[in-house]
């Protein structure tokens, strides 16, 4: 059994299409252990972005992840990290299978309606990031 974190970004919200996301999720056998939408601030933004505070997209990243409420989850299955990059599709929406969030969902490159942890080490970082132990029931 592995968890991950996933977000709902801004533009998920926007395009009301949370609960068709996370029906994904369940339809391919992931389950829901913890759930909360929140609005990050521009700061909180950055520190979850750090790894990428270098790159030329850091700003605007961080602008848009900050402009609305997200919705984060902790997503738990076999193989529940790389089962939900999947499911997502691949971070630029022209690149995206067909049948993946990205590919139904995303806008652009940036706007790719959702976040997935990309390794053990980042998951379990990104999680507690979010939530605190009380938050997480398998
Ligand atoms: P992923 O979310 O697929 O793991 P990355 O970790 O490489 O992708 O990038 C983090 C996020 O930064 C992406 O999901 C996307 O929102 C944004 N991003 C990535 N590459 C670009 C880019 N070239 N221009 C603008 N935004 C980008
Ligand atoms: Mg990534």
């Amino acid at each position: 059994m592995e968890r991950t974190l996933s977000i709902v970004k801004p533009d998920g919200v926007e395009k009301n299409v949370i609960g068709e996301i996370i029906s994904r999720f369940e339809k391919n056998g992931l389950k829901i252990v913890a759930l909360k939408r929140i609005k990050l601030t521009k700061s909180d933004a950055e520190g979850f972005y750090a790894v990428h505070k270098e790159r030329p997209f850091f700003g605007s990243l961080t602008d848009f992840m900050s402009r609305g409420p997200v919705v984060v989850l902790v997503l738990e299955g076999e193989n529940a990290i790389s089962k939900n990059r999947e499911i997502m599709g691949a971070t630029n929406p022209e690149e995206a299978d067909e049948g993946t969030i990205r590919k139904d969902f995303a806008t652009n490159i940036e706007e790719n309606t959702v976040h997935g942890s990309d390794s053990p080490e980042s998951a379990d970082t990104e999680i507690k990031y979010f939530f605190n132990a009380l938050e997480i029931t398998g």
